[in-house]
């Protein structure tokens, strides 16, 4: 037994560990286990009374210089894809937030980027498959067993355990982003600035969310295009390091309110172009090794919903306000726009505006959470599975349609009882 937590460092439990070396080593798997790539997930979607760690499955298999197609094990990372293929020009068509995840958590969570509403989800990229479902594994793909794939994307982990993913990669030139900042000086302003510059291949707005009235919703928009020009190279993250849990004392909403106005004020010009790294446009928190402590011991939670796009500013307007009034403030608040969803069956993005909110935890937080839920769900919107620990069963199955589906396709091949988490225990899956 191991105490194991994820991301969010909440809640902590006891489980049994194994981390096989090939997937010829899943055959004699337990009742009750989960999947876990790299742990970023910030709930409760990678904890079980059994956790298969899937780090030790970690080679590449084969890659198509013609095609862009690259063959590998789900334990790989998106770390040690971009180490091994941009200096040799490729990239990723979808990343994370961080690339200290795994492909297995990526597929698993059908993770989305800051192109979502160009280049849509991680498993568009994705060809097929293979996944472990009680010792016997699987291919499955848009042709074969296809209802298997559309339940494996996006599905949590709770299908089975992916061990292979063929996927295509992006012929790059450049390691380098041409990068514009722009001001906005509030929500109406950086819808507006979205819309106006809908054909740029990645977005996203960091948002001031204590701040109110006329000023609600100010923030600074970053747009982003693959340079042309440069050098092929790679970075070494993780340079810094938050040694210990900080005290949670440090982070409250004035201090949060402080960091938000020192950050929205940093840039003078009402715009900024230059050009950066990939690593620092992509990954800026990936250069601060366990920057999850900053939240202090009791840990944190990111609540990262989607709303509609016709009722997008109502609802994130309704949201913004119940955040402000409630003072407990978010340090990191992202907002991105989502094309058109796809067909997976638990996938969450669908067409609209997603907002992801960190929260220190706290006893009154969950409380706040809960009316936060009453007002996505007022706009038939929804929250990230991977993102989410305290979902009920009635906000999940009210906001994901499909979950009849996936749990008709777990019974058939027999992955319902075996492939639990706490959270699918928590929402009725
Ligand atoms: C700083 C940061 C930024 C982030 N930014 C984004 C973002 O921009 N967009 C976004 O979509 N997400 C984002 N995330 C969330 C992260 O991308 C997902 O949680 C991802 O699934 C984590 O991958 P992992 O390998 O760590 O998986 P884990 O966290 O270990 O597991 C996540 C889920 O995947 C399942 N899983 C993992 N491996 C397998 C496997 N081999 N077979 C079957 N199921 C498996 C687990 O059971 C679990 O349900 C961010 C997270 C962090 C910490």
């Amino acid at each position: 037994m191991k105490k194991m937590t994820s991301w969010g460092k909440y809640p902590h439990i006891d489980a049994n560990i194994s981390a096989p070396l090939s997937s010829h080593m899943l055959a004699n798997e337990k009742r009750n286990i989960i999947a876990r790539g790299l742990g970023r997930s910030y709930g409760d979607s990678a904890l079980s009374e059994n956790i298969i760690i899937s780090n030790r499955l970690n080679h590449f298999i084969s890659f198509d210089e013609n095609t862009g197609q690259l063959h590998c094990e789900a334990g790989v990372s998106l770390h040690d894809i971009l180490m091994n293929f941009v200096p040799k020009g490729w990239f990723l068509y979808v990343t994370p937030g961080t690339k200290f995840v795994t492909v297995g958590g990526a597929i698993a969570s059908d993770v989305h980027g800051k192109n979502h509403h160009i280049d849509g989800c991680f498993s568009d990229h994705v060809t097929s498959l293979t996944i472990c479902i009680q010792g016997e594994e699987i291919s499955c793909s848009r042709e074969e067993n296809s209802d298997l794939f559309h339940a494996t994307c996006g599905g949590m982990g709770l299908t089975g355990i992916i061990t292979k993913a063929t996927f295509k990669l992006r012929p790059i030139t450049s390691s380098y982003i041409n990068q514009k900042v722009i001001k906005a000086k509030n929500l109406d302003t950086v819808l507006e600035l979205f819309e106006q510059y809908r054909d740029a291949t990645y977005s996203v707005a960091w948002i001031d969310c204590l701040s109110t009235g006329s000023n609600l919703g100010r923030s600074l928009l970053m747009l982003g295009e693959h340079a042309c020009k440069g050098e092929l190279t790679t970075h070494k993250s993780g340079v810094l390091n938050m040694p210990c849990d900080m005290p949670s004392f440090l982070l409250n909403k004035y201090t949060i309110q402080a960091f938000n106005s020192a950050y929205y004020n940093k840039q003078v010009k009402e715009e900024l172009n230059n050009t950066i790294h990939y690593d620092s446009f992509f990954y800026p928190l990936d250069g601060i090794s366990n920057w999850n402590r900053m939240y202090g011991k009791n840990g944190f939670t990111q609540y990262q919903f989607v709303i509609p796009k016709e009722a997008g500013k109502e609802g994130l307007k309704e949201i913004l306000e119940a955040i402000a009034e409630s003072k407990q403030g978010s340090f990191l608040a992202v907002l991105k726009v989502f094309g058109k969803g796809n067909i997976n069956y638990l996938s969450f993005p669908l067409e609209g505006y997603t907002l992801a909110l960190d929260f220190k935890l706290n006893n009154k937080l969950f409380a706040l959470l809960d009316r936060l839920d009453l007002i996505v769900r007022k706009y038939k919107g929804r929250i990230y599975l991977s993102k989410d620990v305290r979902m009920s069963e009635e906000m999940f199955k009210a906001s994901y349609p499909h979950w009849k589906k996936f749990q008709v396709l777990r019974k058939k091949y027999g992955a319902d009882e075996r492939y639990l988490s706490l959270q699918s225990k928590r929402i009725g899956l």
